[in-house]
């Protein structure tokens, strides 16, 4: 199947590492130009270089350091992008997740952080990636949130109130913006092995004396495909709804989670 990605200008927002890196490495493999992002330079350095090892020296990948929470920083992703690639057609919207903690361990003062975090970031790539997505006669926006949207889990309270504010900005956008082409759809991951997991894998596998595997193996044990994810088996659902072989499909949720929420809806 010809995704139709080839020649499309993506901007990936936190993706020097997992689930996002994992979706620009997808784009790229498929031929769009990719713009990544992260906060840390030496980080974004060593994506981009294994990006080009992996898709030659060519490879059409840049990046640039910023923090999505910063006023400014929107606005310089997608004016980055188009002075780099000659446009903007495929915007997909990630950040770090807010703190986990439950309701009574979580200080007042995170969730203004986390909104602004989780939120407004998402806000901010939009408002500035408009117009070019307009001109792009094609745009697609993916917002990454998490399976916290469909059902709370548990410790993670802050994601499970906030995210859902991504939802309702992605479907609301998805009305707004069909006029114009523009499809917006929500990716929402499960567990997935990324640096974030492999941090909470490590930690419980020193508390417990198991190893990594064993941790992941527990985590795995209770989904119905009885493992969690590869980042790489998210890249290809993320980069589907960025492709025009997704052209009509707006205002989805999709679920990459090997199954974990067992609702009908
Ligand atoms: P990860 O492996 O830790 O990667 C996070 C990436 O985001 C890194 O490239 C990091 O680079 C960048 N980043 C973090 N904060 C940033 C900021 N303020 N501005 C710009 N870049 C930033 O995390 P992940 O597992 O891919 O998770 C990505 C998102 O999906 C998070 O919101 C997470 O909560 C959510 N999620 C993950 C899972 C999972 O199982 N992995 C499940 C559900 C939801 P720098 O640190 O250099 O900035």
């Amino acid at each position: 199947m010809d995704l139709g990605l080839k020649g499309k200008v993506a901007l990936v927002t936190a993706a020097s590492k997992g689930l996002g890196f994992a979706t620009a490495e997808q784009l790229l493999a498929e031929g769009a130009s990719v713009m990544i992002c992260g906060r840390d330079s030496a980080s974004l350095d060593s994506a981009v270089a294994k990006l080009k090892t992996s898709y030659g020296a060519d490879a059409p990948v840049a990046a640039l350091s910023a923090d999505v929470t910063a006023d400014a920083a929107a606005q310089t992703l997608v004016d980055g992008t188009v002075a780099a690639f000659g446009g903007l057609d495929i915007l997909v919207t990630n950040a770090g997740g807010p703190p986990a903690g439950t309701f009574d361990s979580t200080d007042i003062s995170l969730w203004q952080k986390s909104f602004d975090l989780t939120v407004m970031s998402a806000v901010r790539l939009v408002k500035a990636a408009e117009p070019h997505l307009k001109a792009s006669g094609s745009g697609a926006i993916l917002t990454i949130t998490s399976m916290s949207v469909k059902f709370p889990v548990a410790n993670l309270m802050l994601s499970n109130v906030i995210r859902p504010a991504v939802i309702g900005l992605t479907k609301a956008l998805a009305q707004e913006y069909g006029a114009h082409g523009i499809r917006a759809n929500s990716i929402l991951p499960g567990y997935t092995r990324t640096d974030r997991i492999e941090y909470l894998l490590n930690q419980w596998a020193d508390e417990r004396g198991t190893t990594p595997d064993e941790e992941a193996a527990k985590l795995g044990a209770n989904l119905p495909l009885k493992r969690i994810g590869a980042p790489e088996e998210f890249g290809k659902v993320a980069c589907f709804l960025c492709s025009s072989a997704a052209s009509y499909m707006t205002g989805e949720m999709v679920l990459v989670d090997g199954g974990a929420y067992p609702g009908l809806m």
